[in-house]
């Protein structure tokens, strides 16, 4: 675990639209953000960055540059 929550400072009237870039879930009130190795990454839970480790990093590595 290397992340930690960090509530979203919005305003009332912001309207943008948060989604967990793991498993793509609306993001209501705070987001676990973690290093994912290239950068920043916004989760839904603490869940979705072992998700994130066990499942996405090791598929894309089995296919280097497959998924551009
Ligand atoms: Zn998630």
């Amino acid at each position: 675990m290397s992340g930690n929550w960090q509530p979203f400072e919005r305003s009332w009237h912001d309207t943008e639209v948060v989604n967990c870039d793991v498993c793509g879930r609306l993001i209501p009130t705070r987001a676990w953000v973690f290093d994912g190795g290239e950068g920043q990454l916004r989760a839904c839970s603490p869940e979705c960055e072992e998700l994130y480790f066990s499942y996405v990093v090791p598929r894309h590595g089995e296919t280097p540059g497959g998924r551009r």
